[in-house]
């Protein structure tokens, strides 16, 4: 039996896990570290706390392992977070994570100098501050002398590959992200980087997520106890490993998952692009594909901070059948989740949440719900996005915190009008173990892989009479946003 270790740099921690190559997970260790917001909307961390969380981790998960049938690993990290080495390796300032919003400025810098249409044409995404470019832009106007001094540029996971192997590698679904590939093509552009004044070499080379990208090295057998010489896979950036890890690999399967975000994702043969750039198309880490994915910034977000404010007292399950007894629509009350701003499908970092149609009558319970359909809706405007673009979404898993709720589970099946099925298992850091089986020769191919060792159990399967019941309250929800827009703006220009 050989063993592959899957690893997860998350934003809040590490997940490393140890599965055999059936997928029965043999050990798990998670690490927890801290984000820095030294300005309002910055994000930072220390790539060392990762670095250490990572050690830690595999230390646990291998102290009762056979470490000599480790056959492979796979990493996989939150995306776009910029990490800047200099020459001796070290790292230059923290990392600017994916949620800094600090680069505004940038975005504009980087559509005015190449212009919209072609940077969407070849990075498949217009400018946002959450992408790697922008970031990369802010250190070379703001601290010139970082900019000077960086050598190599990475992203999270790709930091650690460098301290486990020594190599400066990336692989193409993270590298989709940085803003700087060419998506279509799976390679850095270098119309793109030329344009913006970033030497091509200071980015790393770029494989497919299943191949072989460097070796574990003795300097790092002895900091995590791994033997040194297992071949470290690509992997792939947080959702596109998710995707690998609840058996979304191929085109008609889709994956919703409610986290603290929200992301409706689809695999696709070919890179489909929305002129609009209200979706990210990313390449998958299956080679020769893609993927397509709308965001919603707040969905569990959105009922974490409702449980934390007016339910503290309650569990989610009780609140879960506290909802139950509300009929569909929270009795004509209804709530756009835009805590966080939202990306799909308005792209409005100044929108704010909104509860619509409060009446005496309305009580805790009621809010709630209408917190979970408005969720549920805004997923809802992703999926039928990508449906716009002819995407197929047939075979709809649902993964993350969210999927734990049988009731909530019921109400996106009723709401999308399709069958979704759970995905048990360990996600990401599933998938990259996954990946890293394909490398070393463990599996044939990544949809060997899915198919040996990832489970989804308990399909749903929606009612034609109560997905009508939601698609008349989502007609009123689509057009509420429209309708405040202007007014969310001039409040979020008030001192
Ligand atoms: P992260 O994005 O941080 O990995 P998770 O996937 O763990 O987040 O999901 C966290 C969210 O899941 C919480 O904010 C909460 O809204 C939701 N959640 C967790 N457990 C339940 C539950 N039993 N019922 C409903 N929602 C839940």
């Amino acid at each position: 039996m050989e063993y592959l270790i899957g690893i997860d740099i998350g934003t809040s921690g590490t997940k490393s896990i140890l599965i055999d190559e059936d997928g029965q997970l043999i050990a798990c260790a998670t690490a927890e570290y801290p984000m820095q917001q030294p300005q309002n909307g910055w994000a930072e961390q220390d790539p060392e706390d990762w670095w250490d969380a990572v050690c830690s981790t595999l230390r646990q998960i291998t102290a009762n392992a056979p470490k000599e049938n480790i056959a492979g690993i796979g990493l996989s990290g939150q995306m776009h977070s910029l990490v800047m080495l200099d020459a001796n390796n070290k790292v230059i300032r923290p990392s600017i994570l994916w949620c800094d919003q600090r680069t505004a400025g940038e975005c504009v810098q980087i559509e005015e100098t190449i212009g919209r249409d072609r940077l969407v044409a070849i990075t498949a995404n217009p400018a946002l501050p959450g992408f790697t470019a922008s970031k990369l832009l802010w250190v070379k106007n703001h601290e010139p002398e970082n900019y000077a001094n960086c050598k190599h540029i990475l992203l999270a996971k790709d930091y650690i590959r460098f301290k486990l192997t020594g190599e400066y590698a990336t692989e193409v679904s993270d590298a989709s992200g940085m803003q700087l590939l060419d998506v279509p093509n799976r390679c850095w552009s270098k119309e793109i980087c030329d344009s913006l004044g970033v030497n091509i070499a200071l980015l790393p080379k770029v494989y497919e997520s299943p191949e072989i990208t460097g070796y574990i090295t003795p300097e790092a057998q002895v900091l995590t106890g791994l033997p040194s010489g297992i071949p470290v896979a690509g992997g792939g950036g947080d959702n596109a490993a998710a995707a690998i890890g609840t058996g979304v690999y191929a085109a008609g399967k889709a994956f919703t998952s409610i986290g603290t975000s929200g992301v409706v994702f689809a695999p696709t043969d070919k890179p489909v692009i929305d002129p609009q750039g209200r979706i990210h198309t990313f390449c998958a880490a299956v080679p020769g594909t893609w993927h397509v994915m709308g965001v919603t910034q707040a969905a569990g977000l959105s009922l974490n901070w409702f449980r934390n404010n007016l339910a503290k007292d309650l569990s989610y399950p009780q609140l879960d059948e506290a909802c139950d007894q509300i009929p569909i629509g929270s009795e004509k009350l209804l709530y756009l989740p835009y805590l966080m701003g939202e990306r799909t499908p308005i792209l409005d970092s100044a929108a704010r949440g909104v509860f619509f149609g409060l009446s005496a009558l309305h009580t805790r319970a009621h809010m709630a719900r209408s917190v979970m359909e408005g969720v549920s809706y805004s997923l809802y405007s992703c999926v039928e996005l990508l449906q716009g673009l002819d995407i197929s979404l047939e075979d709809m898993v649902l993964c993350g915190g969210g999927s734990k709720s049988a009731f909530w589970k019921q109400m996106i099946a009723d709401v999308f009008g399709m069958a979704v099925k759970t995905a048990g298992g360990e996600g990401a850091a599933l998938g990259a173990a996954i990946l890293g089986g394909c490398a070393c020769g463990v599996y044939a191919s990544v949809e060997e892989g899915c198919k040996k060792t990832v489970v989804c159990v308990d399909e749903v399967e929606h009612c034609q009479k109560r997905n009508e019941r939601y698609m008349a309250y989502y007609g009123i929800y689509k057009a509420l946003y429209p309708a405040v827009k202007e007014s969310m703006h001039t409040l979020s220009l008030m001192n």
